[in-house]
């Protein structure tokens, strides 16, 4: 392993911050308690629950009721799909008028694969889908979303900010368009119901996440994207919602989701939220070295940057350089210490370019040749000038291998 090692795949994983791991120890060993136990161990544990579902009611706008603890995004966004289908025909079925009806969704064709899957899967069960794709930019037009809505339509799912090109999409204005077709329904006596969910996971660190502002209905966050743990996260749920429940079992979550506490990972996603605030100080930097990193690789010969220069976060950079394969571009930056990704996912052994790339209308063949490099709080000038140094000799290289520019 060389020396040096850089890490730039904070949309992956992030480290867990200290204070984040301070607050989460207690709960490993010394107030180990099963938050619904009565007696003083569990009540401790429930304090620390309170606690963290108030600190992520604060950071989005809402009432603590409305939060609630999942397993991570993946359970969040399985949950939003499966919930509100399951919902709402059990509604109609009450209603008698279930059989011959079937509920419409739409998502982008840039989900996370966690709601790309689940939806797919509603689909073979007989569910219509929309999956409406980006402009070459990477951004999904508020137009084409609301051209999409008919009568059947109950759910729509939008991600705030793309994990893999870092394109920020246009909620809020997606929201009003909801709030328009809620209305009308109203005054046209229509009982069916319509649900706008987002994926706020890459946006918590950089964006008003705000319920309200956003207009949102349902909202998912993730603790690992935020310097906090793995395998917790949560959902916001607008109160008076229907939504079936993510696992059934005990009472928990007020009967949603079931399952004994991840006590000291709720601990640590409450905590991680509260220090977004004072990790924005370090925001400004991050995007200028940002800003440096993709000037000085777009020097390089036949290079393009992946997504909209603009509507980013400033932890993003994706580029595409023709004629090297991604993976191989992986494989030697990691012989250097620099720990980046690449969007076509040959590490899932499917050898298919990244479905957000091609959404976008860039070629298979530049697809594959992609870079995320993704900066966190900590990264430091230093980091990225190393990145600029090293990078270029390694491109000319595998292009001298392939024989391609
Ligand atoms: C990482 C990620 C997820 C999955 O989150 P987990 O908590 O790891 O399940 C979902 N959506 C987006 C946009 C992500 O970046």
């Amino acid at each position: 392993m060389p020396k040096k090692r850089i890490y730039l795949d904070n949309a992956a994983t992030t480290p867990v911050d200290p204070a984040v791991l301070k607050e989460m120890m207690p709960y490993f060993s010394k107030k180990f308690g099963n938050p619904f136990s009565v007696h003083s161990f569990g009540q401790e544990a429930k304090v620390a629950i309170d606690n963290a579902r108030e600190q992520v009611a604060k950071f989005l706008g809402c009432s603590a009721e409305e939060i609630f603890f999942t397993s991570g995004a993946t359970e969040s966004n399985n949950w939003t799909v499966n919930g509100i289908l399951k919902s709402v025909k059990q509604s109609l079925i009450a209603q008698k008028t279930g059989s011959q009806f079937s509920p419409h969704l739409i998502i982008s064709a840039i989900e996370h694969h966690c709601v790309l899957n689940s939806s797919l899967a509603a689909q073979k069960a007989g569910v219509k889908l929309t999956v409406i794709r980006p402009k070459r930019n990477g951004a999904v037009s508020v137009n084409d979303v609301a051209s999409a809505i008919g009568e059947n339509t109950v759910l729509i799912s939008i991600m705030y900010v793309n994990n893999e090109v870092g394109t920020i999409q246009p909620i809020k204005e997606i929201g009003e368009v909801v709030k328009r077709v809620k209305s009308e329904r109203a005054k046209n006596g229509s009982k069916l119901p319509i649900y706008f969910h987002t994926d706020a996971v890459q946006a918590a660190n950089y964006l008003n996440c705000k319920v309200d502002y956003l207009g949102v209905d349902l909202l998912t966050l993730s603790a690992h994207k935020i310097y906090g743990p793995k395998g917790i996260g949560c959902l916001y749920i607008r109160r008076g919602i229907k939504i079936g429940p993510s696992q059934y079992g005990g009472e928990q979550e007020s009967n949603l989701r079931a399952g004994t506490h991840n006590v000291p990972g709720i601990a640590g996603l409450g905590k991680a939220i509260a220090l977004i605030e004072k990790h924005k100080k370090s925001l400004p930097k991050m995007k200028k070295l940002r800003d440096k990193l993709i000037n000085e690789a777009l020097k390089i010969e036949s290079s393009q940057l992946n997504g909209s220069r603009e509507l980013r976060t400033p932890n993003n950079a994706n580029f595409s350089f023709k004629g090297v394969e991604g993976e191989s571009l992986i494989i030697s930056l990691d012989m250097t210490g620099i720990a980046a990704s690449t969007g076509s996912a040959c590490s899932s052994a499917s050898l298919e370019p990244s479905h957000v790339l091609t959404a976008m209308g860039i070629p298979a063949e530049i697809a594959h040749s992609s870079l995320r490099l993704t900066l966190g709080k900590d990264t430091t000038e230093r980091d990225i000038n190393y990145v600029i140094k090293t990078l270029p000799p390694i491109i000319e290289r595998l292009r001298k291998i392939s024989g391609r520019k």
